[in-house]
């Protein structure tokens, strides 16, 4: 059984909450330059330029990429050789994020009852994912989300014998709702099958996907390139403010579901498609 120090947990994910607001990762980043090869629109293009110019800026300057920092969402695969020593898990990403967000001056946008509404002043509590897996290492995703675009995420409960019809509707009846709410471009991540929340949960995780990646089942790759080329004619555009970019990407992923159902789950994320990612 390998021992893995909590405090080191800790420490880790503070740094991922740094870097994961500071920095895109490099398909998110390339991503953007084909967006601004291909957008013909001119303000569409020059939306697109000083987004690409606010990156550099908040790398260069440590400065975060949006003003909304996000709630911190964090996949955790934990092999099942691996015992955590000093202290639990789950307060140990917690402690990270708290020391993350108050170390990195990063803005606090969570609070800590729903309707009662007070900051709960470091940002935690992180919304945290478990997976048992294989071996004796602990994988870590941070994926802080912004809410503009988390606000416009969607679930719907098909009838199976909507197929994949009703699931280019669902996407994009979404995209077309969300408009310029999200932050356009988007990275449109879609959760089909499972039960109500794991589809939800698929749809989060096929943000982490990177973009210009596809799915290897055949036909779900059709899916999502059919979707990216559809979504790209709504005319949203970049900002919202019109162009051939509303989408960089649309990552899908499935699950077996119930003879009964066909869940699919629309997770929107903007431009700031953020993630950090730490093998320990
Ligand atoms: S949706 Fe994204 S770009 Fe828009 S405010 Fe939130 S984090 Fe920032």
């Amino acid at each position: 059984m390998r021992e893995i120090e909590s405090k080191i947990i800790t420490d880790t994910i503070a740094e991922m909450c740094i870097e994961a607001n500071h920095y895109l990762t490099p398909d998110m980043e390339k991503a953007l330059d084909d967006a601004v090869s291909n957008e013909i629109s001119p303000l569409g293009k020059q939306v697109l330029c000083q987004l690409k110019e606010n990156l550099s800026i908040a790398g260069s300057d440590t400065i975060p990429i949006c003003q909304d920092t996000g709630m911190a969402v964090v996949f955790a695969e934990i092999g099942q050789d691996v015992h955590i020593t000093g202290g639990t898990l789950t307060d140990a990403i917690n402690e990270g994020v708290h020391k993350g967000y108050t170390e990195g001056f990063l803005r606090k946008s969570v609070v800590g009852d729903p309707l009662e509404r007070v900051n709960t002043g470091d940002n935690t509590p992180a919304v945290i994912h478990y997976d048992i897996v294989p071996g004796d290492g602990l994988k870590l995703t941070l994926a802080p989300k912004g809410f503009g675009s988390e606000n416009m995420s969607r679930i719907f409960m098909l009838k199976p014998a909507e197929g994949i019809e009703g699931v280019k509707n669902a996407v994009l009846t979404a995209v077309n709702d969300a408009g310029p709410n999200a932050c356009p471009p988007m990275v449109v991540g879609v959760g089909i099958g499972g039960t109500f929340e794991k589809a939800a949960i698929l749809s989060k995780k096929a943000l982490l996907r990177p973009a210009g990646e596809h799915s290897d089942i055949s036909y779900v790759r059709e899916l999502e390139e059919e979707l990216l080329e559809r979504i790209n004619k709504t005319g949203i555009g970049p900002g919202g403010l019109g162009g051939r970019v509303t989408a960089m990407a649309v990552n899908v992923l499935t699950y077996p579901t119930h003879i009964a159902g066909l869940p699919v789950a629309i997770n929107i994320c903007c431009h700031v498609n953020r993630h950090s990612v730490r093998n320990l």
